[in-house]
């Protein structure tokens, strides 16, 4: 493990990381590759399996026609990883299982072959919690499903199945049921550098972060590898905390999600003091009332893409009851963020500017420290800007981007180097609208 952290035992919360020494914010703590990782069943067709580029014609895979990958250099350093992977999926189909259970049966290949993994891996898998003693019977029911899932669908390939995880594996690894219950409690969501989730895996060494919902560092991806960067200046014996979930939710709601799907309560200090909340909760009640009660309707309109509705919604609730709630209401936010996609989508370039304009000053209140959500949001109103001509404001929007995402990507990261090469193209459109006198 890098030198800047180091394991420890967090006062009431079990294992932890803490800093080695003082790390300044936007310093790259540390980096680590996944155990086992794979593309979400939603993003298959759209990105390579191997080192998760978007790219637009991939190949597939002839044997289980699912995986794909931008060339053949990258299915062939996919295949030692794939093979037996492949011959599962072949024999489910037409079916294809879900998220988990390809990622536990990765981590199962993974754990089965010792030339593959170190000691120190098979080591945190075992110390990583399943909480199946906590846990809701329902959950239960519905992790002892994708167990019987997962049983099937490794069979073909081995069928010995339990005898092996018996013999081979660690004490608490050997159940089906207790490896996918450690799998959706430990894996990370991997996005690519503008935040859209493009898979799942598992990083052990970095399972011990803990959450924060004011976390001191942020966790971005730069393809596979996971990058661990501060977003605050940290105290050598700080511990290093990230945030499980979106942290622009009120206390409430974070606390629930945190119970329902980490099992555990959150005492950080944004908790006891429910900061923000009440800004969040701005405006007259009964009016803001109403946009929160719209929104399991739009979020319904936004995952089944009827772009056209969702813009039509979201703009009549905005000049009727929103118009009496200030911007920085939570739910007016969601709902602008909301017009700001679909009108995106729909291509209607100066409604999607006047939405992205009105969410950046709650964006800037909510973010106080360097978040890559803000950067991000900052570079989508850019390019509008950009692409409406509106030079100057553009390069201004980039530069605001840069000065945070710098701090949460890195200077090297692919989103940086477009966003630079952005920011070089609007200075020198504005070079040549000088009179060259
Ligand atoms: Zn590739
Ligand atoms: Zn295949
Ligand atoms: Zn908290």
């Amino acid at each position: 493990m890098a030198p800047m952290l180091e394991r420890y035992v967090s006062p009431g919360k079990g294992n932890g990381l803490r800093a080695t020494a003082k790390i300044r914010r936007g310093v790259l703590v540390t980096s680590a590759e996944p155990v086992a990782y794979c593309v979400s069943n939603k993003r298959a067709r759209e990105v390579c399996h191997h080192c998760f580029t978007r790219c637009e014609t991939l190949l597939r895979c002839s044997q289980c026609k699912m995986a794909r990958y931008c060339n053949s250099a990258c299915q062939k350093r996919a295949w030692p990883g794939h093979k037996k992977e492949c011959r599962c999926l072949c024999s489910l189909l037409p079916r294809h299982p879900t998220d988990s259970v390809r990622l536990a049966a990765r981590l199962i290949f993974t754990l089965l072959n010792p030339l593959q993994s170190s000691k120190e891996e098979l080591y945190s898998i075992d110390e990583h919690e399943s909480h199946l003693d906590s846990m809701p019977e329902q959950k239960k029911e519905g992790l002892s499903e994708l167990a019987t899932m997962l049983e099937l669908y490794m069979k073909t390939e081995i069928p010995d199945l339990k005898q092996r995880m018996t013999s081979e594996l660690p004490l608490s690894c050997r159940e089906a049921l207790s490896i996918i219950a450690k799998v959706t409690c430990n894996c990370f969501t991997i996005s690519d550098g503008e935040l859209q989730e493009i898979g799942v895996g598992l990083y052990p060494s970095l399972s011990l972060l803990n959450h924060d919902c004011r976390p001191n560092c942020v966790m971005v991806f730069n393809g596979t590898e996971l990058q661990l960067r501060a977003v605050q200046d940290i105290n050598p014996g700080e511990e290093l905390r990230i945030s499980y979930i979106e942290t622009l939710s009120l206390t409430e709601d974070r606390q629930k999600q945190l119970e329902e799907q980490y099992h555990f309560t959150c005492h950080c200090q944004r908790c006891s003091s429910k900061e923000q909340d009440g800004v969040m909760l701005s405006g007259r009640e009964a009016a803001w009332r109403q946009l929160k009660e719209a929104l399991p309707r739009l979020e319904g309109l936004q995952l089944e893409s009827n772009w056209l509705e969702l813009l039509e919604s979201c703009s009549n609730l905005l000049t009727s009851a929103g118009e009496e709630v200030p911007d920085e209401n939570l739910y007016k936010l969601k709902i602008t963020d909301m017009a700001l996609d679909a009108s995106v989508h729909l291509g209607r370039w100066e409604e999607a500017l006047s939405f992205g304009l009105k969410t950046l000053p709650s964006y800037r209140l909510y973010y106080a420290d360097p978040h890559p959500v803000h950067g991000v949001q900052l570079m989508r109103v850019g390019k509008l800007q950009h692409h409406l001509g509106c030079i100057e404001d553009a390069l201004e929007s980039f530069k605001e981007a840069f000065k945070i995402l710098k701090l949460t990507h890195g200077e090297d990261h692919p989103l940086i180097v477009d966003l630079m090469m952005k920011m070089e193209e609007c200075r020198s459109e504005i070079d040549l609208q000088q009179p060259s006198n």
